[in-house]
């Protein structure tokens, strides 16, 4: 990690990157292998104690993937990162590098699904406690917290609703109580937010989602801020064993190098369709942190470097208007997951969120007429008559 470039295009094309030193390969090759060779008993050894770097399974470590987390690590500002299957992996990983039994959680109520139930479901059986609370008012962590309590998780912008929470007040709470601040950016990007510079102390992403960008890849990362914390996670991870596989590293360090073109498009188009939503008169209330009617509008301003691609909105006439807009859009693709290339739509209470009773989906803000758009790099014109057309099918 020897070059730190200033700006974060750059560093998504090149940082951590280096031509390989065998043949110069401009693009780092896809070291698709599990074990390595020593040169003799005596490298061997050194490796194995530490006192000679180099690489001796791939569980433990493998220059593909240590290329991406140099990347994302540069592109977080932080120390360094450990990639992962899947976000999830990373999600869990963090969980149980930095809490143990009879230890207590705090997180944002509208958390990531998975994040939450392995939490509620699984990790209470190990005797950690967890509350969930609307994070977005900063009063709420504070009265949640036990003497117990280790962790602060956080995931600003969160889905549906896109509430933000305040990073920085966040920080604030957990240095005064002695707890770590884990920030999942999955929704931001490390383009649009900067966790790190806010107080937070370790970032996840689901590289899922924007930093490869492509919907052709699962994969996490966990990003740290100091050696203490990076040692910690790296043992759990390679022990736990959800570590990358280096094709998986080499697709994503592929889909990263237009990571700021693509963020930048994403939330221009994002923007303009807003606005067009936002004074459709099928429309009831559009949810978007860069419309001035967004009630947390100011602290996206101050938080956010733009404002993202996702959008939630409410069409008038419930759950039949919502199945009859997924029916009749034709360029949006009907499907879950974000951050990709391409537009998709979901409507969460005829798709992801069916199974949960009315009355539940209505309290954590999702509404039969929810629709959630994750706006991709199309052109936006196309977009808009594509959402004109089925939203005149209501
Ligand atoms: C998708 C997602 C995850 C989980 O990532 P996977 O790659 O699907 O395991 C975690 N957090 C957020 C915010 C996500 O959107």
């Amino acid at each position: 990690m020897e070059k730190n470039f200033s700006g974060k295009n750059t560093t998504a094309i090149h940082g951590g990157q280096h031509p390989d030193p065998v043949y110069g390969a401009v693009m780092i090759p896809i070291y698709q292998t599990s074990t390595f060779a020593f040169k003799s008993a005596e490298d061997g050894a050194e490796i194995f104690s530490g006192k000679k770097s180099g690489f001796i399974y791939t569980r433990l470590g493998n220059p593909t993937t240590v290329a991406l987390e140099d990347c994302v690590a540069q592109l977080e500002g932080g120390y360094k990162s450990l990639a992962t299957s899947t976000g999830m992996a990373a999600v869990t990983t963090v969980y149980l590098s930095l809490l143990s039994a009879g230890d207590h959680m705090i997180s944002t109520d509208a958390v990531y699904g998975p994040s939450r139930v392995v939490m509620e479901k699984d990790l209470s059986r190990f005797n950690i406690e967890s509350t969930y609370v609307d994070t977005s008012n900063v009063e709420n962590i504070k009265k949640a917290i036990r003497p117990n309590t280790k962790l602060l998780y956080v995931e600003t912008p969160a889905n549906p609703t896109l509430k933000l929470t305040d990073i920085k007040a966040c920080a604030e709470i957990c240095k005064e109580n002695g707890m770590k601040l884990v920030v999942d950016n999955t929704f931001a990007s490390p383009i649009l937010q900067s966790p790190f510079k806010l107080g937070a102390d370790i970032i996840i992403h689901s590289m899922t989602k924007y930093l490869n960008g492509h919907s052709d890849v699962v994969a996490g990362i966990i990003v740290t801020k100091n050696e203490e914390d990076y040692k910690n996670i790296k043992h759990m991870l390679t022990y736990l064993g959800g570590t990358i596989d280096p094709h998986q590293a080499w697709l994503v360090l592929r889909g990263i190098k237009s990571l700021g073109l693509r963020v930048e498009r994403a939330c221009s188009n994002a923007k303009k369709i807003a606005e067009f939503l936002e004074s459709h008169p099928k429309v009831d209330i559009v949810f978007y942190p860069g419309l001035k009617s967004f009630p947390q509008y100011e602290l996206a301003k101050k938080q956010m470097k733009d404002f993202g691609s996702m959008i939630s909105f409410i069409v008038k006439g419930g759950l039949e208007a919502g199945r009859k807009l997924m029916n009749s859009v034709k360029l949006a693709t009907l499907a879950v997951s974000l951050g990709g290339i391409e537009t998709l739509i979901q409507h969460p209470a005829s798709m992801t969120h069916s199974s949960v009773p009315k009355e539940e989906r209505e309290k954590a803000g999702i509404s039969d007429g929810l629709v959630r758009i994750s706006v991709g790099c199309e052109d936006v014109d196309d977009l808009i008559e594509d959402l004109e057309n089925a939203l005149s099918e209501i």
